[in-house]
């Protein structure tokens, strides 16, 4: 649609080609709010004491990220006829997952980026890590997960974590893309799929920014893709640590480390006009993931996707009134940051298990696990294993996930069976044993800590 017999609703003078939420602008105006956008939210760097540090650009090779990388790249340099000569990113690199071990259509994406990055973005220091290297020691916080399983299988009671340690050494025999295949062959809905490479994504970004010295990560969710966001996690049960999952900058999550959404008032049709504009339109990769050419009802998100797109279609102000309502958004008072979920690194909220049976019309007790595999370490009678687990005489050597999860990932547990438990990339199981020792510490020395609040 060209709408050029309208003139700009900024300049006044110019032939309007853009029209964004029912307003008309010409490509400089619409180009300077676009940019002027980024610029506000890049200014929240510097709210309060917070340094001017170095950033990791998540970027996929989508729309939004091309543009967040393009965006940046520009605020990197002191522009000198500008009136304000500040440089709001000192220093940047770029970050990129590669899934094509499970996504074969985005093969040799991680190559093509890095060949644009030289190309036209040699500000940026880029890096690409395979979504397999999740597995390896270096996404582990030991960074050698073997010394954490000895020490802990030594020091834990009752040997109650042998077992499970054996999984996972078992399983690092293998290469680490078939591990990683064979984790997500193993669950059946769509929906604890998303939510886990969700997971395992953010996981290997804030490591790579904890190693490469970052103090921010940028991810570039788009408006539309919050609002979806939005709407999913609270139908997920997420509704506890949504301020921390989607809000525009959470540094409370992880330690030194601010997560930023920039393009969160970006619209996707604007990502595109600017793309366009600007002329990198050419370096988009078009993303394949779970949902892609899938029907709206095979997962949570996706089935919001269509829904506020649809909505968007009719009301254009759907997306950016969800978004309002995330700005909004502030994390409980009393969360407890010390526990955090052993999946997607989240604060996890007491009691969940305890809410759960209130709400739950299927006891979770009740549910039929998947029979065990006759072969391999789940032949012993010590499964290791998740609600309920494997029905084991020897009750007491199991582990409960649950206890270090929260609500929606003991939701995702649900579809998982004792495989998939197995095969999970070994940062879960050290989470899952260093909190464990904790609690058992803290039980133990109870009866002689003071209550803060009894002074
Ligand atoms: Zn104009
Ligand atoms: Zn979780």
């Amino acid at each position: 649609m060209k709408p050029s017999d309208k003139t700009c609703c900024k300049c006044k003078t110019e032939a309007a080609t853009v029209l964004i939420r029912q307003a008309y602008y010409c490509q400089s105006c619409f180009m300077f709010t676009f940019v002027g956008k980024y610029r506000s939210i890049l200014l929240r760097l510097r709210n309060g004491n917070r340094q001017n540090g170095k950033v990791l650009l998540a970027c996929s090779g989508g729309p939004s990220s091309i543009a967040m990388v393009n965006l940046t790249k520009n605020f990197m340099r002191v522009v000198p006829t500008e009136k304000k000569k500040v440089q709001l990113i000192p220093e940047a690199i770029v970050c990129h997952i590669d899934e094509s071990s499970l996504f074969e259509n985005n093969k040799g994406y991680a190559e093509k980026l890095k060949e644009n990055m030289e190309k036209d973005f040699d500000g940026f220091e880029y890096f690409s890590h395979r979504l397999e290297e999740v597995f390896g020691p270096e996404f582990t916080k030991s960074g050698e997960f073997n010394k954490i399983l000895k020490s802990s299988s030594g020091g834990i009671e009752n040997g109650e974590y042998e077992h499970f340690v054996q999984c996972v050494q078992n399983n690092s025999t293998k290469p680490l893309a078939e591990q990683l295949q064979t984790l997500f062959n193993s669950i059946k809905k769509t929906a604890a799929k998303e939510d886990l490479i969700w997971n395992l994504k953010m996981k290997m970004i804030v490591t790579v920014a904890k190693r490469e010295g970052c103090s921010y990560i940028f991810m570039g969710d788009s408006a539309t893709r919050q609002a979806i966001k939005m709407i999913a996690m609270t139908s997920k049960g997420r509704g506890y640590t949504l301020p921390l999952d989607i809000g525009v900058d959470n540094e409370i999550s992880f330690k030194d480390i601010c997560v930023m959404r920039p393009m969160k008032d970006m619209l996707s049709k604007e990502i595109g006009f600017y793309n366009y504009f600007s002329k990198i339109d050419k370096y988009i990769m078009p993303a394949f993931n779970f949902s892609t050419m899938m029907p709206a009802k095979s997962s949570i998100e996706r089935l919001t996707e269509d829904f506020i797109v649809s909505i968007e279609r009719e009301f254009s102000s759907t997306v950016s009134t969800i978004c309002r309502t995330i700005t909004k958004l502030q994390p409980s008072a009393d969360m407890d940051l010390t526990k955090t979920c052993a999946m997607c690194l989240m604060p996890l909220e007491s009691g969940i298990a305890e809410w759960r049976r209130h709400i739950t019309v299927t006891d979770v007790e009740g549910v039929e696990l998947p029979a065990k595999k006759d072969d391999g370490c789940c032949s012993t009678n010590e499964c290791c294993s998740n609600t309920g687990g494997c029905s084991t005489e020897d009750k007491q050597s199991k582990i409960d996930m649950n206890k270090f999860m929260c609500y929606n990932c003991q939701v995702d547990l649900k579809d998982y069976n004792s495989t998939t438990i197995e095969n999970l990339p070994p940062y879960m199981a050290e989470s899952v044993v260093d909190q464990s020792r904790d609690n058992r510490l803290l039980d133990q020395i109870k009866d002689f800590l003071i209550d803060d609040d009894e002074e």
